[in-house]
């Protein structure tokens, strides 16, 4: 009986053993395949979830950006960062290389330059090839975070220039072995947006950090309208009406430039003014060759439970979700139940770090109450006046 116990407790160890080496060889595996991201809007995922509008997205990448594929699920790579981190990324963004000079066994970072032109500052980090990345956006203190995949810091030159004009500091921290953490400190309370790329000259990754606008004047802002959905995408649709989501975002959205235009901006870009078919990429694209200083995508919400009802502004990163609650604030005016203001929503929208974005769920198709008022023009009028509050009541608070 004793004998048996101890037998099995030594059993239990040597399982518990190679339990351990099991996990060992998944964190720090050496096998896999290269690859680099491919098309015009590649993109990281944390994970395998999946909701409405896709599992949630950790960045945008650059096309050419080196990744080792270590595991695949469905249509998905997933693929190793550094030694603790993974992440997951479609099979059609990517395709297999082989390069020519071996990584280094331990990649190391190279000088970092900080510097502007006439519109924007930048921070340019050198590496020794096309290293994954991800930017997080952290207020109060206004910062900006970089974090390289893959490199470990041999940055001993850091050259910041006074034609820096946001970008208050630069410096950064070794987080992990093999992740390198950049800092960006940066003047005021506002984000204003950033855009990551690497530059023409080969290894060096851009952090492109927009500068405030010149004037607080609404008259002087490039806002881009986007309304929602189009041609084939028609959205939600009335549950009495019937009438189509698209055909009244449109509606709103011509609003809102006329009232802007009221105000005397001659600066307005829309992203569809008649009902055309218009995907999520081709409208990021074209809103990000018009870099607007801000822009706000007008939908119209639905629920299966009819009883559901309001007004609500959604935003993915934290630094822009000032201007969400500033047209919120506006839009309850209205007498619209508040559904919310809701951070980190997968839209693919909201999904830009190159401007402050806000999406308006202006209220509920499914809802007769709510229904009855989207119908109505004078209705949208109001929604565009309350929208231009918002803006400009957030324009006027930004520090
Ligand atoms: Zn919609």
């Amino acid at each position: 009986m004793k004998k048996n116990k101890f037998l099995s407790i030594s059993l239990l160890w040597i399982l518990l053993f190679s339990l351990h080496i099991r996990v060992i060889a998944q964190e720090s595996p050496v096998s896999g395949f290269l690859v680099r991201t491919t098309g015009a809007l590649p993109f990281l995922e944390y994970g395998p979830g999946d909701d409405r509008l896709g599992g949630a997205k950790m960045t945008y990448l650059d096309s050419q950006v080196l990744l080792r594929v270590v595991d695949s699920l469905a249509g998905d790579y997933i693929v190793q960062l550094s030694k603790q981190h993974r992440a997951y990324i479609s099979r059609s963004s990517v395709r297999p290389v082989a390069l020519s000079r071996p990584l280094p066994a331990v990649p190391l970072s190279g000088s970092i330059r900080v510097h502007g032109d006439d519109r924007y500052d930048y921070v340019r980090i050198s590496l020794p090839e096309k290293l994954p990345y991800r930017s997080i956006m952290r207020p109060e203190p206004n910062r900006l975070i970089v974090d390289v995949f893959g490199v470990t810091s041999n940055t001993n030159w850091l050259t910041q220039l006074r034609s820096a004009r946001v970008i208050r500091n630069t410096w950064y921290e070794q987080l992990e072995d093999d992740v390198l953490r950049i800092h960006i400190d940066l003047q005021g309370s506002q984000q204003w947006g950033h855009l990551l790329y690497y530059d023409s000259t080969g290894n060096r990754l851009v952090v492109r950090v927009r500068r405030p606008p010149v004037s607080k004047d609404i008259r002087k802002l490039r806002i881009a309208i986007d309304p929602g959905h189009g041609g084939s995408n028609t959205g939600a649709a009335g549950t009495i009406s019937k009438v189509l989501e698209k055909d009244y975002t449109l509606l709103m959205a011509k609003e809102l430039e006329k009232a802007l235009r009221k105000k005397g901006n001659r600066n307005l870009y829309m992203t569809r003014i008649t009902d055309t078919t218009l995907d999520m990429p081709a409208r990021i694209l074209a809103l990000r060759a018009i870099d607007p200083d801000l822009m706000v995508s007008i939908h119209l919400n639905s629920s299966s439970v009819d009883t559901i009802r309001g007004t609500s502004t959604f935003y993915r990163h934290i630094g822009f979700r000032p201007l969400s609650q500033a047209i919120l604030k506006r839009m309850l005016e209205l007498g619209l139940e508040e559904y919310g203001n809701v951070g980190h929503f997968n839209f693919a929208l909201s999904g830009p770090t190159e401007y402050p974005n806000c999406l308006v769920e202006v209220a509920f198709l499914s809802n007769a109450g709510d229904e009855r008022r989207i119908l109505q023009p004078r209705f949208h009028r109001d929604v565009a006046k309350k929208i231009t509050e918002g803006i400009q009541d957030w324009i006027r608070s930004v520090r």
